[in-house]
């Protein structure tokens, strides 16, 4: 076996991967999905419309008009929001129109309601005959242009990209009531080992509770992906294999195990996938979670974890996010630095001991006058959960490193 980086062990797993199929999903259940398609815009606004409440006018009817000169204008038309005008506004004439209105013809600015004389503002306030206007106006002010926030033809949002809120706007801002999306991935869960037992039964003497399910099923629904849980599977070859066999029946695009993985002579899951697929053991260069497992099981790739709980959720962060970021249709450059992306400098408020591999210590990361710092949570045994669950941060250091002084700057990943 040998020792595999991190970043190479991250990049073989990835180069086996394509995204799923895609789905074409009503707007409303799409956020979060990855776009499958890029979106080309009409122009933005539809139509030249009024940002203010107030008179569309003629700007050059109010040349020199000032509080001391005002001017009276006639109006012949209300326009409301959502009304298409027909009238055409004349010299010495006006409309009332509202935020969002379309400008009529002849008019080319709008003078805001406050720098008239009208200030009868409430709804259902009919508009007046007439208005007298305290202030100039520019040619064009007040006035959302049709395509003055987007070109007719632009990519306003691009295929691969995850869509939040804001995405989910534009869609419908653009009349994209169906979208092509790649479907979630699925990813099936199983925890192996004798001693484990559901968190409903009752404790018996040398059992633990499977913890590793939980923690998995829920980073796996957090990345985006659905989660087949499989449950426990006690040491047992024919059992595994049933676990196994009802994963792929159920069109899992992802095995991921927890335990069973190491040399005990109780780790059958090796055993499972090799009597249909194939399986590489890594040794990769990290802490917590040296071992590795990685296959393919009936044609479904295949992650084994370590059975230690935070070994698990680490092995998760490192190997498996990228993993169903590419499945749910990110790019293979942009899964890869699923990482980086949440990545911030921190300096350290006590000294550090590593062993030269690459540390995933546990830390809790808070804002000082003169940036970001770290300590640690307590011991970093790879069992010890709730180092884990008072941690905020993931620290790391770097493959080489054994040492490091308080003060000194490391990477941390927010959790
Ligand atoms: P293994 O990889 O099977 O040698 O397991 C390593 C350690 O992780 C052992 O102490 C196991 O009891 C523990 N472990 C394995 N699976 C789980 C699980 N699902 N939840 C909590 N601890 C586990
Ligand atoms: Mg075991």
């Amino acid at each position: 076996m040998t020792l595999l980086s991190v970043r190479m062990a991250q990049a073989r797993i990835l180069s086996r991967f394509q995204p799923v199929e895609t789905e074409t999903l009503p707007l409303n259940q799409c956020m979060g999905r990855v776009l499958a398609a890029s979106i080309i815009s009409s122009d933005l606004p539809f139509f030249d419309n009024s940002s203010a409440d107030g008179f569309a006018v003629v700007a050059s009817d109010l040349a020199g008009v000032s509080e001391a000169k005002p001017r009276t204008l006639q109006v012949i038309a209300d326009i409301p929001a959502g009304t298409d005008p027909s009238v055409k506004i004349g010299r010495g004439e006006a409309a009332r129109i509202m935020t969002g209105a379309p400008i009529p013809a002849g008019a080319d600015a709008v003078i805001m309601v406050e720098d008239t004389d009208f200030d009868h503002r409430g709804p259902g306030v009919e508009a007046p005959k007439q208005v007298k206007v305290m202030k100039a106006v520019r040619s064009g002010e007040n006035i959302r242009t049709r395509g003055m926030d987007v070109r007719k033809g632009e990519k306003v949002l691009l295929a691969g990209q995850p869509l939040r809120p804001q995405d989910l706007g534009m869609l419908a801002m653009l009349g994209v009531a169906n979208v092509d999306v790649f479907r979630k991935p699925r990813a099936a869960l199983i925890s192996s080992g004798d001693e484990l037992l559901s968190v409903e039964a009752p404790l018996e003497a040398g059992k633990i509770r499977d913890t590793n399910t939980y923690t998995l099923s829920a980073l796996i629904l957090e990345a985006g992906s659905e989660v087949i849980s499989l449950g426990i599977a006690p040491d047992r070859l024919d059992v595994i294999k049933a676990h196994f066999d009802r994963a792929v029946d159920l069109g899992a695009d992802l095995l991921v195990s927890s335990a069973g993985v190491s040399v005990g002579a109780h780790d059958f899951i090796k055993d499972v996938v090799e009597t249909d697929g194939t399986l590489d053991f890594w040794r990769v260069n990290m802490r917590p979670g040296k071992p590795l497992a990685f296959g393919e099981y009936r044609r479904v790739p295949f992650v084994g974890l370590p059975g230690n709980p935070v070994s698990a959720f680490v092995g998760f962060e490192v190997f498996v996010r990228p993993v169903l970021e590419r499945l749910g249709g990110i790019s293979a450059e942009e899964a890869a630095r699923a990482a980086d992306r949440r990545k911030v400098r921190v300096e350290l408020e006590e000294a550090v001991e590593s062993d030269g591999r690459e540390s995933y210590l546990r830390a809790v990361v808070e804002q000082r006058a003169g940036g970001l710092s770290a300590r640690l949570t307590g011991h970093q045994g790879s069992g010890n959960l709730l180092s884990l669950v008072q941690a905020n941060a993931l620290l790391i250091i770097p493959a080489g490193v054994k040492s490091l002084a308080i003060g000194a700057q490391v990477d941390a990943w927010i959790l």
